[in-house]
């Protein structure tokens, strides 16, 4: 299980998650940051600084935007 960063994130990159994770496992993706899923801890630091309410745990992320989770792993699976 890890948290998901979503839509929400683009054009926004606030980046508040990347100064509250405390594993360090969330980078900048270009249009939005994304998070290593094999690094997270589920902690939800990010998810409680997002400002636009982008970042949820993989089963609570929105229908329309579940293919994040697979958009941040891949990321990482590069
Ligand atoms: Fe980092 Fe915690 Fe967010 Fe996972 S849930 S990305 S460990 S701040």
């Amino acid at each position: 299980m890890a948290f998901v960063i979503t839509s929400p994130c683009i054009d926004e990159k606030a980046a508040d998650c990347v100064e509250a994770c405390p594993v360090d496992c969330i980078m900048d993706a270009g249009e939005t940051y994304l998070i290593d899923p094999n690094v997270c801890i589920d902690c939800g630091a990010c998810e409680a600084v997002c400002p636009v309410s982008a970042i949820f745990q993989e089963d609570f992320v929105p229908d329309f935007d579940k293919h994040w989770i697979e958009k941040n792993r891949a990321f990482y699976e590069k």
